[in-house]
C-alpha cells in the first residue's frame, strides 16, 4: 500500500528518470588496478555503477577452469550483475605484474580472447564484452571488444 502511494506521488521528472545503469568489471584483486580500471570505465562508458566481480588473476581462473570453486564463485558474481542489475557490459581485465596470473602480456592477451569467448557462451551475445590490459605504467589499454548482437 505504501509503495502504491509512492508511485502516485512521483513528480514527472522522477518518473522519466532512467533506471540505474550497471556495468560489470571483472577485475583482479590487485589494489594497483582498481582506480585505473574504474576511471577508464567511467570515462568511456555512459553507466552509473560498475559491479566488481574480483579474483586474484581472473584471466587464469576463466581460462584454466580447473579450480571449480573459484570459477563458480566468479561466474555467480557476474551472473548477479548481469541478471539482477541488468548489466549489458562485461569488462575483463588483465594487468602487468599479476601475482595470480604471472604470465607475460602476450599470453594474457590470448587469455582475454579465450575468456571473453567463454563468458559470451555463458552470459549471451546481447552483451558488450571488452578486454582491457593495465600496462606497466598502470595505464588502461583496450585490447579487444565484442559488440553485442541485436
Ligand atoms: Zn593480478
Amino acid at each position: 500500500m505504501f509503495s502504491q502511494n509512492l508511485i502516485f506521488t512521483l513528480s514527472e521528472p522522477e518518473k522519466k528518470r532512467p533506471i540505474m545503469k550497471f556495468g560489470t568489471a571483472v577485475n583482479c584483486i590487485d589494489g594497483r588496478v582498481q582506480y585505473p580500471v574504474l576511471d577508464y570505465l567511467n570515462r568511456n562508458f555512459d553507466l552509473e555503477f560498475f559491479d566488481s566481480p574480483n579474483e586474484a588473476g581472473p584471466l587464469h581462473i576463466l581460462t584454466d577452469r580447473s579450480d571449480q570453486c573459484r570459477l563458480i564463485s566468479l561466474k555467480e558474481q557476474i551472473r548477479v550483475s548481469v541478471e539482477e542489475h541488468g548489466s549489458r557490459l562485461i569488462a575483463l581485465v588483465g594487468h602487468h605484474d599479476c601475482a595470480g596470473n604471472p604470465v607475460k602480456r602476450e599470453i594474457q592477451e590470448k587469455q582475454i580472447i579465450d575468456a571473453l569467448a567463454y563468458l559470451r557462451r555463458a552470459f549471451g551475445k546481447h552483451i558488450l564484452y571488452v578486454g582491457l590490459y593495465v600496462n606497466e605504467q598502470w595505464k588502461v589499454e583496450e585490447y579487444t571488444r565484442i559488440e553485442p548482437e541485436t
